[in-house]
Formats: C-alpha cells, sequence, structure tokens
C-alpha cells in the first residue's frame, strides 16, 4: 500500500475566492431590477403629468431599488435587504395609494406575493397584516362597504395561498437538503455534510473549543468484497456505522468520508478524552465480529485542531496520523502530538 496521504487530493481549502450567488441573493437582485421597467415608466409619466407627489414615490421606490440592488450585489448580505425591499414596496404602494385612491389597488396584489419570495413566511405575513389594515384604513374613505370587503377578502386569500406555498416549500427545502447531506447507504453524513460540518471550525472563533478529527480506514477491506463480494462489504459498512453511533454523543459528527473511510468529529474534546475514544471505537469495533467468517478492524488517526490551523491541515494531521497506524500493522490508533 503506497499512501502519500497529506499530498492526496484530500483538499478542504475552505477560502472562498469566487462567491456564488445563492437563490435568495438572485430572487431579490431580480425583483429590485424587475422596479426599473415596471415602475420607472410610471414616474416618467407622472413627470410629464406634473405629478410632483406620485411622481416622487414612483422614483424613490426605483432609486431605493436600485441602491439596494447595488448593496446586495456588492456584499451577498440579503438578509437585512429583504426586509428593507419588502418595506419599502409596501411603504410606495400605500403612499402611492393613498395619492392616487383606489384606482391603483391592483399593484397591492403582485407587491404582497413578492413579500412571500423574499422573506420567510411568517414574516412575509406580518408585514402584509400590517399593510393590508393600513390599505383598508386608507380605502375606507373612498370605498363602499362591499367593494372595501371584496379586497380585503382577495388580498386576505392571495396571503393565505401564498402563505401555504411558502410554508410548503421551505418545508421541502429543508427535507432535500438533509437528504444532499445523508450517505445513502450509512445514513451517516457524506461528504458535502462533513465540508460543511469543517467549515464551522475556519473561523477562529470555533476554533478556541478544543474539538478533534478521527480518521478511520476499514482494515483490509478489500478482501471483504474480493472473497464475499460487494454486499456483504455494503453490509459491514452499515454495521460499522451503527456500532460507531452508539458510542457518540449527540454533539459528536460521523461522516463517510470516502468508501471505507469514516470521519468522527468530536467536539469539545480535549486530546486525552479523543484518544480514548478512538481506543474504545477500535475495540468495539474489533469484538463486534462485522463479518461471521473474517475479522474485521479499523485503523484510526487522531488529530486536536490548533487555533491557527485551517480544516485541511487539520485533516491532513489526523491523515498522517492514520497512515501511522496502518504502516504499524493496522487495527491499531495514532495520536498527532499536542502541538
Ligand atoms: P487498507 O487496510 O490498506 O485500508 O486496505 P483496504 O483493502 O481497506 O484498502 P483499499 O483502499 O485497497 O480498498 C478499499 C476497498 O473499499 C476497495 C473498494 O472496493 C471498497 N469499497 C469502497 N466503497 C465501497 C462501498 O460502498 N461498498 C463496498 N462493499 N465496498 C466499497
Ligand atoms: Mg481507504
Ligand atoms: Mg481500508
Amino acid at each position: 500500500m503506497q499512501r502519500t496521504r497529506a499530498s492526496d487530493a484530500h483538499h478542504f481549502d475552505l477560502s472562498v475566492t469566487k462567491r456564488n450567488r445563492s437563490k435568495e441573493e438572485i430572487i431579490l437582485l431580480m425583483l429590485c431590477a424587475l422596479s426599473i421597467p415596471s415602475i420607472l415608466p410610471f414616474g416618467i409619466i407622472r413627470l410629464f403629468q406634473a405629478n410632483w407627489m406620485l411622481a416622487t414615490v414612483d422614483l424613490a421606490i426605483v432609486a431605493g431599488m436600485i441602491a439596494i440592488f447595488v448593496f446586495v450585489w456588492r456584499t451577498g448580505r440579503v438578509q437585512n435587504a429583504s426586509l428593507i425591499v419588502t418595506v419599502f414596496y409596501s411603504a410606495g404602494m400605500l403612499a402611492a395609494i393613498y395619492l392616487k385612491g383606489a384606482a391603483i389597488v391592483y399593484w397591492v396584489y403582485p407587491t404582497m406575493i413578492a413579500a412571500f419570495f423574499m422573506l420567510k413566511a411568517n414574516h412575509a405575513l406580518l408585514i402584509n397584516t400590517f399593510s393590508l389594515s393600513i390599505l383598508l384604513l386608507i380605502l375606507s374613505r373612498q370605498m363602499t362597504l362591499f367593494d372595501l370587503s371584496s379586497i380585503a377578502v382577495t388580498l386576505v386569500l392571495i396571503n393565505l395561498f401564498s402563505y401555504i406555498f411558502s410554508y410548503r416549500t421551505s418545508i421541502q427545502h429543508n427535507e432535500l437538503n438533509q437528504q444532499a447531506e445523508r450517505d445513502f447507504l450509512t445514513g451517516v453524513g457524506n461528504r458535502r455534510a462533513l465540508d460543511r460540518a469543517l467549515e464551522a471550525f475556519s473561523d477562529a472563533e470555533s476554533c478556541n473549543l478544543e474539538s478533534c478529527l478521527l480518521l478511520l480506514d476499514l482494515d483490509h477491506f478489500k478482501k471483504i468484497n474480493d472473497q464475499f463480494g460487494h454486499a456483504a462489504g455494503d453490509q459491514v459498512l452499515t454495521k460499522l456505522c451503527d456500532v460507531i453511533r452508539t458510542r457518540l454523543r449527540v454533539t459528536d459528527g460521523i461522516f463517510r468520508y470516502g468508501g471505507e473511510e469514516f470521519v468522527v468529529i468530536a467536539v469539545g474534546t480535549d486530546l486525552s478524552t479523543a484518544s480514548a475514544l478512538a481506543e474504545e471505537l477500535r475495540i468495539k469495533i474489533a469484538s463486534a465480529s462485522l463479518h461471521a467468517d473474517l475479522p474485521v478492524t479499523v485503523s484510526i488517526g487522531v488529530a486536536k485542531i490548533t487555533p491557527s490551523e485551517t480544516a485541511s491541515s487539520w485533516f491532513q494531521r489526523a491523515d498522517a496520523m492514520l497512515y501511522e497506524a496502518k504502516q504499524s500493522g493496522r487495527n491499531t490508533v495514532r495520536v498527532a502530538s499536542d502541538s
């Protein structure tokens, strides 16, 4: 076995060089950009009509949207910007209706739906309910009770449907996210989940927390596949994860890093406790008879994160220890010295 693991293509380079825009960011940018073709022409027409008040409202909305567009484009900070855009849109719409009257009440419908695109369902509903109360107050001076009720009922329905749709979508989104981070064979976190877990250690604050990484690799696993078939190998992997899981705390993470390699992140654990945990896991696995005819053992490399190192270097130190464990005969734990 020739493993120069530290130089393998196992990298957790967490430095962000080019930022990918999130879906939320793109939706927000699109909504801001949309205000230009949809509101600017009206602002210009009002200017020509010398309707200064309405022109000011329309142009102020457009200017505000452009400012938010630039802010989000440059910073990628979506959360506060989404709230500001929604409040801004809603206030602009109410001001326009106050000035122009019931004739432009149709603008309320897309505005309220847009809130659900930008905010969490609860927040959108809260802002829209508040806007709706003000709207009814404004319109009560100029509409019959019957017409007012029609507007109120249709707007309540629009909000209800949007709320249900948004809520359902967010539940599905969470479910998909969870599935996307599970290894389908063993049910533990997959490589993607591991990357995300390690990302949490990339800022200095969380590095102050004592945490250890255990890298486990099954010994001579290929033999099981070769002699008993891939299905038997799969069964061993599943049982192995069951054994590891019974020993871990809820705060610890277990991930399948690759084929028959697993990572345990023991959060808030010092090196001697992590070494004892690794040793305990090694013994438990060896004595669990994971396969009826062949002994199944693991080699484990352990490293504690140091305050200044990257996730990648942390992982590589554990990997070097795993390599040592393999070299010294397998079914062994090796621990990186506390530097
Ligand atoms: P070592 O002690 O040096 O780690 O030996 P090894 O045989 O465990 O290591 P090697 O890297 O040579 O082989 C790993 C094997 O793991 C080869 C591959 O067929 C098997 N494997 C990887 N993923 C899966 C899987 O999902 N299911 C099964 N059944 N086998 C897998
Ligand atoms: Mg391996
Ligand atoms: Mg192996």
